[in-house]
């Protein structure tokens, strides 16, 4: 009889919880237990709405959204794209940069595919968003993890991205707003960053879709703004900032300048064109969503939902002892770091088992990160705040007594 196995190029590919930790929350939720899910970055699953003006545009446009658009866009929702470009200072982004896509997620696997050959190194960091080393991975690319660090806010340590730089790195990955830190980056850090790109002719990654999901009234700075005269392919969407994961709408702008990077941009339009276009209605709603940012906004101030809650789960996390957070700025995720000495814990994906079957709460262990050390773990922080209060009331519990064995 004929098997057939997943193929080898996912050996390497780590993504998000699978395996025993799901298997086992999907285990007690058919048994009738109340699991805590802290792992799903869905604002729908929390009860975060899309505004309703935005659902009514995309209904009332459907009958028009019939057929396949251009492969890169409908001009409507690539100009609207384009006026946010200039509006973040990102440069030299023409209607023709600029590509719609089904979610983020899929451009990742475009810009990835459409540049790396076998052995082709890209700089991601360390915590990442797991997307990026899978997509890098299956393009036949190696990914070079650089490492974030949690004692200077979790910003990028340029240091250490410097000095894994080789004749085969093709680029760099910056994830700003961060997921899975919460951290900003300032504009001191993309300026060495770019500084390094400019000296090793890199070209830049920027997934920016937390971009309008920041806190304490802090700015975000476009990477590509600081890079002129380099190449930098910027990533964003709707997902996030306007509630609407579901939809599947995101964008990639081709900024700065270009011209060494022909043969890749022909690479990307082959891509595009070959997925025919991506989701019509969900393109429809782009200049709309981006006239109306107010609905987003009113979560991130003192007495909005995000704020209140990212102030909540930081303070109740802080207060247990053996555990300690840096305060998020961004997005609406926390990274807490254990004392692994103190819970003796040598296996993040068993503690995650462990905090799973004995306090219910379902969170994502810093290796689903590709963060090395056992001792970090991601909170979502999208439930209501009593919801929160609940998680972290278990999470003391848990952690009074927890010793891993
Ligand atoms: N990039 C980052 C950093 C994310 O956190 C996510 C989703 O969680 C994505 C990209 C994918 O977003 P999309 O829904 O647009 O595919």
């Amino acid at each position: 009889m004929k098997v057939y196995e997943k193929s080898h190029k996912l050996d390497h590919v780590c993504y998000d919880i699978r395996g025993p930790i799901m298997d086992e929350a999907q285990k007690m939720i058919r048994g009738g237990e109340d699991i805590l899910k802290l792992n799903i970055g869905n604002p729908a699953y929390f009860g975060f709405k899309c505004p309703d003006e935005i659902v009514d545009y995309m209904a009332r446009c459907l009958p028009d959204t019939e057929g396949y658009s251009d492969s890169k866009g409908k001009v409507s929702a690539r100009e609207a794209i384009m006026n946010y470009c200039k509006e973040k200072n990102i440069p030299n982004v023409d209607i023709d940069d600029i590509y719609t896509g089904n979610g983020v997620s899929e451009l990742i696997g475009i810009c990835m595919q459409g540049l790396l050959d076998d052995g082709d190194e890209m700089l991601v960091p360390s915590p990442d968003y797991p997307l990026w080393t899978a997509s890098v991975t299956l393009a036949g690319g190696k990914a070079v993890h650089y490492i974030c660090d949690e004692e200077s806010n979790w910003y990028p340590d340029i240091a250490d991205l410097a000095k894994k730089i080789t004749p085969k790195t093709k680029g760099i990955v910056v994830i700003n707003p961060n997921n899975p830190t919460g951290a900003l980056y300032p504009k001191e850090i993309l300026e060495q960053i770019v500084e390094l790109a400019r000296e090793h002719e890199l070209i830049l990654f920027a997934d920016e879709i937390y971009d309008r999901l920041v806190l304490d009234g802090a700015e975000h700075v476009a990477l590509a703004s600081l890079a002129p005269d380099l190449m930098t392919v910027c990533l964003n969407g709707l997902s996030k900032s306007h509630l609407a994961a579901g939809y599947r709408c995101g964008w990639m702008c081709l900024a700065g300048n270009k011209t060494n990077c022909k043969g890749y941009i022909e690479g990307i339009n082959l891509l595009s064109a070959m997925r025919l276009c991506s989701n019509v209605p969900a393109q429809s709603i782009i200049p709309i969503s981006l006239e109306m940012r107010e609905a987003t906004n009113s979560l991130l101030v003192p007495g909005g939902r995000v704020y209140e809650q990212r102030e909540c789960v930081y303070k109740l996390l802080n207060d247990i002892p053996g555990i300690s957070c840096v305060k998020p700025q961004a997005a609406f995720y926390i990274f807490p770091k254990m004392d692994t000495a103190k819970f003796n814990i040598k296996d993040d994906e068993q503690f995650a088992l462990d905090l799973l079957k004995q306090a219910k709460i379902l969170i994502t262990h810093g290796g689903g990160f590709h963060w090395n050390e056992p001792d970090h773990f991601r909170v979502v922080f999208l439930p209501d705040v009593s919801m929160l209060r609940t998680a972290c009331q278990r999470f003391a519990r848990f952690f009074s007594t927890y010793k891993q064995r």
